[in-house]
Order: C-alpha cells, then structure tokens, then sequence
C-alpha cells in the first residue's frame, strides 16, 4: 500500500500540569485554566478564574477512550516533542498547525491582563515545540477581550517566530463580536505580520451559566452536540466576509480547524444570493463579491469527512486541507493511512497532494516540503 504524507491543518499540543505554575506568580497561576480528572477518568472539571466547567472529557487528558486504550497507548508521543514526531512518521504525517488544549479555555478569563499573561506563557511554552523542528507549525494563543491587548500579543509572536494566532471563533465574554470594527487593529496587525488567522471548532467563549446551559440534552444529545460544535467557525468566517475584513486586508489568511469542508462554498452561495437580492440593505459594500473571498482568503481543515474532498474536486473550492486532530480521539491517530487512502484512493493524484499537502504548504510556506508519496 503507498504510504500517503500529509500535512495536518489541525492537531494539538497537550500542556504540561505544571505549565503556569512554573512560568507565573502563584496568584495568577491559581486562576489559570487547569483540569481537575474525576475517578471515574472519563469526565473533568476545568476550573477558570473561579468558575468551575464539568464535562466528559473528549479530549487527550482521557485515561482511556472508549476502546479501553490508555493516552500513552492511544499517542505516545502526546506529551514529548522528540516522541511526537515518532508518531508522526509512523502516521505519515509531516507538517501540523498546532493548537492548544487547556489553553482553549483563555477565553472565558474575564479579566484582561491575567488573560494576557495566560497567552504569554502558553505562546512561551508551545515555541519551544517549533523551534525542536520546523515540522510543528504553532498557533500563538491570541487574548482577545480587547484589541490592545490583542495586537501587543500578535507582534509579540510574530517576534517569536510564530506564523499563526489561534483565534476562538467567538471573542472573550463580554467583547464586542468578530464582524465589529473594534478588531480592525488586530486584523491589520495579522496582516503585516503575515500570520494566518487560525480558527478552531468548538471554542466559543464560556461562562458557567452559557456552558451548561449551551448542550442539548435528551435523546441524541451526543450527535446534535458534536455537530453544534461546527457552527462556530462557520459564523466567524460569515462575519469577516460580511463586515469587509478581506475587503480591507486582501492578503489576510483565514483558517478553521475541524470543522469540515463543504460548508465553505455552502455559505459562499449564500453570501452571495444576500449580496446581489439585498443590495439594497448590504453594508459595507465590498470590492469583490463575498464568495471571492471564502475561495481565495479561507481555508478548512477535515479529519474523516467523505464529503470533503468533492468541495474541491466537485465545488471548486482549493482550499481544503487535511487534518489529523492528533492526539484527540476524534482524530485519526492509528488509523491515518487507511483514512487517507479510503478518502484519497480514486482521487487523480494533483487533487490528492493539493489537499495534503499543497493547500497547507500555501498557508505556511517556510515548511520543509513534505516526502513525496511512497510505493
Ligand atoms: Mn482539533
């Protein structure tokens, strides 16, 4: 069987324990997001600036999945930057945009400058992994309750080094939403400093109260909710086309991490059906037609989706990255070459390398190109 390479448009960097209390005074450490594993090993309580978050764990910190596989079974390299790269090549993974996972829960911190500090020793910590080998591409942790602080993070990393800024597809509690001019600074400031926009499902802004209050429950209530999860990034590209971001910065890169692909030229249709029957109500008006800008400006990133590949191949849209969500059990760790060969084999061999590995490569060209395909 050929051994496929692919870039990963979507994997995760698993934080240390210790990692605030090491790099902070203890009393902003103590406010800092930290997961507490019930016995049971399968639910967790993140506690945030104190508020207290339950939920099943989805993610790597699980003692074991639901195939009864341990973390260090299930990702042996999870947790060890030399190890991880053991398991990439074993998966034929080359390059991967690295978000984080506790630091996915910065943006209910409410207060600015303990989030500022938060992001600056997550961003400090995770470019230790980039500077190890340039096959980890990271996404510094972006504290977005206002622009200032924002924008001071965002020429921060890129002094660092870094070549993208994770954004949650909602900004902080109780800041303005992503279509308002507020956040002009900041998209000028990822502009000049050519850092990708780096959105990732499933990462809107919580309180206690729209945490728990946000899950449907009842019969199905696992499907309805994974599902859910994808909204978010969709919306936040909506309201970028929509308010004239790409407009104003032509050069400005948008991506979402796992949340699929064909909803791309999906919202593209619809943003530009409102745009030509609404004119009349449209404000801004933009230079281009709305679904220029989802095709040249954003990009996606899918794991399994069957679906994914026709919204290059059959709607045209180039950008569609593969993605591994490695080491999270919705990803495809173990079972990388027989995913990519179910989705890839009786796809022509352009469109295969464009998807994993081409469209990434676009993204974040100071990466080693990856090994050609292996007979
Ligand atoms: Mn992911």
């Amino acid at each position: 069987m050929t051994k496929f390479w692919a870039n990963s448009g979507d994997s995760h960097l698993v934080e240390p324990a210790d990692l605030f209390t090491t790099s902070l005074p203890a009393d902003l450490a103590a406010r800092m997001p930290r997961s507490e594993k019930d016995d049971d090993g399968r639910h967790e309580t993140v506690h945030v600036d104190g508020q207290a978050f339950r939920r099943r764990m989805p993610r790597a910190a699980m003692l074991t999945d639901d195939h009864g596989l341990t973390v260090d079974q299930r990702a042996p390299g999870a947790n060890d930057m030399a190890l991880r790269l053991v398991d990439l090549d074993q998966e034929g993974i080359w390059a991967e945009l690295v978000y984080p996972s506790i630091g996915i829960w910065m943006s209910s911190i409410q207060d600015p400058d303990l989030l500022a500090a938060g992001c600056r020793a997550v961003n400090d910590w995770a470019i230790q992994y980039q500077r190890f080998s340039p096959r980890y591409v990271c996404t510094a942790t972006i504290p977005l309750l206002t622009a200032e602080h924002a924008v001071a993070e965002v020429h921060r990393a890129a002094d660092l080094d870094f070549k993208a800024a994770y954004l949650s597809v909602t900004p902080c509690l109780g800041a303005p939403d992503w279509n308002d001019e507020t956040w002009e600074p900041l998209w000028a400031a990822l502009t000049e400093t050519g850092m990708v926009a780096a959105f990732h499902i499933g990462t809107e802004a919580h309180d206690a109260a729209s945490f728990h209050g946000g899950y449907f429950r009842g019969p199905g209530g696992a499907l309805i909710n994974y599902v859910e999860t994808t909204y978010g990034g969709q919306r936040a590209i909506t309201k970028m086309i929509a308010s004239g971001v790409f407009d104003r910065h032509p050069e400005l890169k948008a991506m979402v991490s796992e949340g699929g692909a064909t909803w791309g030229p999906f919202i593209a249709d619809r943003l530009d059906e409102a745009y030509r029957q609404h004119a009349s109500a449209v404000r801004p008006q933009l230079r281009r037609l709305p679904s220029e800008y989802l095709y040249e400006n954003v990009y996606a990133s899918f794991q399994h989706d069957r679906s994914a590949v026709p919204a290059v191949t059959a709607m045209g849209w180039n950008n569609v990255c593969w993605g591994s969500d490695y080491p999270h059990i919705e990803g495809t760790f173990g079972h990388t070459q027989k995913t990519l060969h179910e989705l890839f084999d009786d796809v022509d061999p352009a469109t295969r390398r464009r998807v994993t590995v081409g469209a990434f490569a676009e993204l974040f060209p100071h990466v080693p190109a990856a090994p050609a395909d292996e007979d």
